[in-house]
């Protein structure tokens, strides 16, 4: 049987598990264990060698396992079944995703360093950018949707900095709006400055759509992050990260992740790979969904704009993007209520079936506001700039039955 040219969803209950090594359990069991028993020293000795690089790896030989901090079957199979959504060479997991971006941005970056980032980032990516970064004397310099190649070069120009450059961070489509990135764009900016540069890092946070709706590899991006706390945990039950790329530069990620210590544990794993079964089925119903809750706010009296995908008109430059980038509209949708921050509210306090809560992605639909809540922190000229004002609303759409869904929203609106 020819594993690599099956579907990912339909290797998610049995790739990288043997059960014959775990009394016949059809279930990987959880690895609930600090620390693994060598044979012998002979072989606590190769492991480590392997472990620390000091030897390469001879044919068919695998990393044993050695700490759980290391490694961890739990860790290992979770991490081969998501390499297959993106294609990716090898993949860490980390205890968020906060971890996952902190940790690629402190291995890629140096004192001195220049970082290009698209805006608006996640609301701790944006802080942890321009606090903790910027305390490291490590420079960033913000970049919108829209910009062309020219714009986005001459604001890395006006920093003085650009024989630094050496990373370009971007997440798209941009939370809350949908905004657009070019992901071959920012490729075509790495390789203008590698050559004089040396190494240049693109990274894309694909928490939004991924990873069954957009593969920032195949584009030529070098790392793909995870909040794996969104879709694929997708039950708001747990707090996970994941980084993607080639085995060179995933040495380097989990050499890191060793020190700092922020790997996953078992359970996380044990749990994430329980979700990865369901990935496709509840992302394709959520996709599903959203495109007839979209539709229907588009045409409600109470709605002045709504965000979403699958509404981008053709013929414009984001089309363009949302063709060669995305393979569905996805199951996040943000609207203009008709008034203010009164009407905005009022309207999520009177929801019922749909939760007021952050984060997105889950099995269950979520609604928040922006401006208030997750871009609190985010500053005003960029919030005027995306469009994040107090009419902004931020739904995540679950699997529940969309009458259900367009219901709840019709008796909130009711309420106004
Ligand atoms: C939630 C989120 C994060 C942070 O992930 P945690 O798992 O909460 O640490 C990063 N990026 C995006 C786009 C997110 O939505």
């Amino acid at each position: 049987m020819d594993y690599s040219k099956m579907h990912p969803e339909s290797l998610m209950m049995s790739y990288g598990y043997k059960p014959s090594l775990s009394e016949g359990a059809i279930k990987c069991p959880i690895f609930q264990t600090s620390t693994f028993v060598f044979n012998s020293a002979m072989e606590g000795k190769k492991f480590f060698e392997l472990a620390y690089g000091l030897r390469e790896k001879e044919a068919n030989e695998e990393l044993g396992l050695i700490y759980s901090r290391l490694n961890n079957p739990d860790l290992e199979i979770l991490e081969n079944r998501l390499c297959l959504w993106d294609k990716a060479e090898d993949c860490a997991v980390f205890e968020s995703g906060m971890s996952a971006i902190s940790t690629a941005l402190m291995e890629f970056l140096a004192p001195g360093d220049l970082l290009l980032y698209s805006r608006p980032v996640y609301g701790g990516t944006d802080h942890f950018i321009n606090h903790f970064l910027k305390k490291l004397q490590i420079e960033a310099i913000g970049f919108y949707a829209g910009e062309t190649f020219d714009e986005i070069n001459a604001r890395i120009i006006a920093t003085g900095k650009a024989d630094k450059l050496k990373m370009i961070h971007i997440e798209t489509p941009a939370n809350p709006t949908n905004a657009l990135i070019d992901i071959e764009l920012c490729v075509a900016l790495k390789n203008h400055y590698e050559p004089k540069n040396g190494e240049v890092i693109v990274s894309v946070d694909n928490t939004y759509m991924g990873p069954l709706w957009q593969h920032p590899l195949k584009h030529g991006a070098d790392l793909v992050l995870y909040s794996a706390t969104k879709y694929i945990g997708g039950h708001s039950d747990v707090i996970a990260g994941a980084c993607l790329g080639s085995k060179a530069l995933m040495a380097r990620i989990k050499g890191l992740r060793t020190f700092l210590g922020n790997m996953a544990g078992p359970w996380t794993g044990w749990l994430l790979m329980r979700s990865l079964e369901t990935l496709k089925v509840r992302m394709d119903q959520q996709a599903i969904g959203a495109k007839y809750v979209a539709d229907y706010l588009k045409n409600h009296p109470m709605v002045k704009k709504v965000y979403y995908l699958g509404h981008i008109p053709e013929g414009t430059p984001e089309y363009d993007i949302y063709k060669k980038q995305y393979s569905s509209a996805g199951a996040m949708i943000s609207f203009d209520i008709k008034g203010g921050e009164k009407e905005a509210f009022q309207f999520l306090d009177s929801l019922k079936l749909m939760k007021l809560a952050v984060s997105l992605g889950g099995t269950e639909s979520l609604a928040e506001h922006p401006q208030t809540m997750t871009h609190a922190d985010v500053p005003t000229e960029v919030k005027e700039r995306m469009a994040i004002t107090e009419k902004l609303i931020r739904l995540s759409i679950g699997v529940e039955h969309h009458e259900d869904i367009i219901h709840d929203l019709e008796q909130a609106f009711a309420q106004i």
